[in-house]
This record gives C-alpha cells, structure tokens and sequence, in this order.
C-alpha cells in the first residue's frame, strides 16, 4: 500500500508505546507501530508527541489588530463595544482582509486546523466581515477549515434591519447563526431575539452560536439567559447544536444554584466556549475589592458532563489587546485560572482545545486520531502530551488533510563556558 506521509515513532498517549501513523487520501489509514510500507514523504517523530489539529471554535477576525487604532482606556465591555463600533464603521475591505490573513497565519502556524469565525453582522459594518472570509474561507481551504458565523453583536431588535443583514449573510453562505442576547434593552427583547435565531437557524437548518451572559452576576435579567436558551434548545430538537460563548456570570452563582443549570445545559447538549483571554480581561472592572476573575465556572461545567471548549476569541483589540491566536497558550492561561494542576487536569484542558472545540463546532465526526478520521496532525517539539500545555512548544510539523503545511526549524543551543579553575 501507497502512503502519502508517515509519521513514524510518535507519542500519542503518555501510558502507551510510541506508534506510527499511515495517512492516504487525506485520511488516518492505520496507526500501529512499525508500518512498514513505501510513503511519498516521512516525518520522523522521534518519540515526539501528535496531537489531533488545534481547533479555534471562537474567533473574530474582521475585528482583531485593530488594538492601536483606538486604545480602550477604562477595559469595560460597554467601551469595547463602543470603541470598536467607532472603527467598524470606517471598515474597509482591503484592511478587513489583510488583518484577517495575518490572524490565520498565526493560526496556521501554531497548529489550527479548523476556526469558527463570528464577523459582525450589523448597520455599522454590514456585510463585509461575511464577504471577506467567504473569500478567506476559499483562499485558506489547503490549510485549515473556516466556519462562517452571522454575529449581531449590535442586537437584532436594538438595531431595526440587522435580522434582514442575517437572513442576506445566510442566503450568501454562512454557515452558522448568531446571537448577542444580552445586547438588547430589555428582558423581553432577549426572550425575542434569543427566539428569532432559533427561528432563522431552523429556517436554515443551520447550528446557533450565541455570545451569552457576558457579565460578573446575573442582576441584570438579560445576562442570565442560559435558562431559556436550554429550554428553547429542547423544545426546537437542536441538541448537540448549540454552542454558547462566555457564559461568564455563571461564575457568580453558588453551587445549589449552578448544579441545576449544569444539568440543563448537559441536557440540552449545548457546548460551552470559554474565552478566558477576553473574560479575564474584560470581567470585574467595576469590583472594588476582591476583583472578581470573570470566568465560566470550568471546572463545575467539565464535572457536570458538559461538553466544555475555549478559544482565543478576540486578537489584539478593544476586547482583549492581546494575544498570537495560538490554543496552547489560551490553554495555558485556562489551566491556571481554572485550576486544574495535576496532569490528567491538564490533558482534559487539552481536550477541551482539541476534541471538545470540534464537537463545539460540529466536527466530531471526521475528527482525532483514529483509523478513517480527517489526518489534521500536529507534531509538537515535546516528549509527554501532558506536558503539551506547559510547554507550550514550537509545533515542528502541522499537517491538514494528509498535507504538511507547516514546518518549524528552529534550533537553540545554550553555550556554556568552563570556568577557569585557579
Ligand atoms: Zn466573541
């Protein structure tokens, strides 16, 4: 049997002997140790590890680089909002389009095989978030997959005419539909917007993404809407297709109060995405003392049985002025906020950026390593997949579909000098 590519001696699981792994027509053929078959290219491994392709299931790219436009000096979400609504409107394709390549370069280079991306959808912006990655998602199609989100970051009812912008970016391609539940003015305008996407994603026969409860607590009624999206989940038959970003102001609820919400979410098969980088930033601006972290309660949502994801979520912006769009370093900064120390912590913080972030964006299927499944590998310059997280290493070898894209040569040596003994 013709091989494209073997990987030869890597290590895939810490407690099992090193394996090779067969790839053709863009799929896994067998992993096994000791293939011995003829195979177009090689990767010599060397006991390193492979890891299924790292996968962004929230990203904004039409958004990102744009941290020295116009600094955000207070760090609230309100200011991100409105700073960032102030550059949008001066949008302009060709800009849109060169900051987008440079985010999914990075991606590329740090091992992301698969980004669902959110461009807002709203009056200020239009349409050109949309247009610019349906021209990204073909130019990128060698290197990693591209998932389009309709994201009405302004509001639906709050912003007359974006449903309309929505249903256009849908019929244009799409893939997902949007929501920004707690951008509206009232409770009752949440309950309706929250409605209308599941309306149009039925429509569509499309998955829902929601920015949800993005807040410290949940005082406010509009940022404590997980509750409804899980019954309207249900009562719409979308289990397993839901995913909601942030979720932050579960964090503020104590256990008798989230272990209900957990089941519900559980339930209804809804993925949680926690965007740390954003959230850590953004979150208890106003807390005078005893700063709240604003976080997703991870750890509890992990235990409950909910299918638990993060992503980087903005890159250099008004959101968060940081970030090189690289999961492993978002996963480093989750291992430690979160809490969770001990090695079989730290590879289910690994999952949740590789296994759990493709089921959060519906990959699950054709994705891991597995005999049959889609050969997006990565090779990391370390000898543990436990250790993956704290490393964070130089991704040597990236492959997408059977196809190397990326490879890392870097070398450091460290001089040292004998000492003169007297
Ligand atoms: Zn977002």
């Amino acid at each position: 049997m013709q091989l494209d590519l073997l990987i030869r001696d890597a290590c895939v699981r810490d407690d099992a002997p090193l394996t090779d792994i067969a790839i053709r027509d863009g799929r896994i053929a067998a992993i096994e140790p000791g293939i011995d078959a003829p195979a177009h290219e090689v990767i010599e491994a060397g006991g390193r590890v492979a890891i299924p392709g790292l996968v962004e299931p929230h990203l904004h790219l039409d958004k990102a680089l744009l941290h020295r436009r116009l600094p955000a000096r207070l760090g609230t979400l309100d200011e991100a909002i409105r700073v960032t609504g102030i550059l949008k409107s001066k949008q302009q394709r060709h800009d849109v389009l060169d900051r987008s390549r440079q985010v999914l370069d990075m991606a590329v280079r740090h091992g992301t095989v698969a980004i669902r991306a959110h461009p807002d959808v709203d009056l200020i912006q239009g349409l050109v978030g949309v247009e610019t990655l349906l021209e990204l998602k073909a130019e990128y199609q060698d290197l990693l997959d591209l998932q389009i989100v309709a994201f009405p970051q302004e509001g639906i009812l709050k912003s007359q005419g974006t449903r309309e912008l929505m249903i256009e970016a849908m019929d244009m391609g799409a893939d997902v539909v949007g929501g920004c539940p707690y951008n509206e003015l009232s409770w009752a305008d949440t309950v309706r917007h929250i409605d209308m996407v599941f309306e149009l994603a039925q429509r569509y026969d499309a998955p829902v993404d929601m920015h949800a409860d993005f807040a410290d607590d949940t005082a406010d009624q509009r940022f404590a809407a997980v509750d409804y999206i899980a019954q309207k989940t249900i009562e719409c038959g979308y289990q397993g297709r839901v995913s909601l970003g942030h979720v932050t102001s579960l964090g503020a609820l104590d256990t008798a109060q989230l272990e209900p919400l957990v089941a519900q979410l559980r339930e209804a098969g809804i993925s949680i995405v926690t965007l740390p980088a954003t959230d850590l930033y953004l979150g208890g601006r106003k807390d005078q003392q005893n700063q709240r972290r604003g976080l997703t309660p991870v750890k509890a949502l992990h235990h409950g049985g909910v299918n638990v994801a993060y992503s980087s979520n903005n890159i250099r912006n008004a959101f968060t002025p940081f970030g090189k769009a690289d999961m492993l370093q978002i996963g480093n900064m989750l291992a430690h906020v979160a809490q969770f120390g001990v090695p079989e912590h730290q590879l289910a913080v690994l999952g949740m950026g590789t296994h759990n972030a493709a089921r959060a964006i519906g990959l699950h299927d054709s994705y891991g390593l597995e005999v049959g499944r889609q050969a997006d590998i990565v090779i990391l310059d370390t000898f543990k997949v436990a250790d993956a997280l704290i490393d964070i290493p130089p991704r040597l070898w990236v492959v997408k579909r059977g196809r190397i894209t990326v490879v890392t040569q870097h070398r450091c040596d460290i001089r040292r000098h004998r000492c003169c003994a007297h």
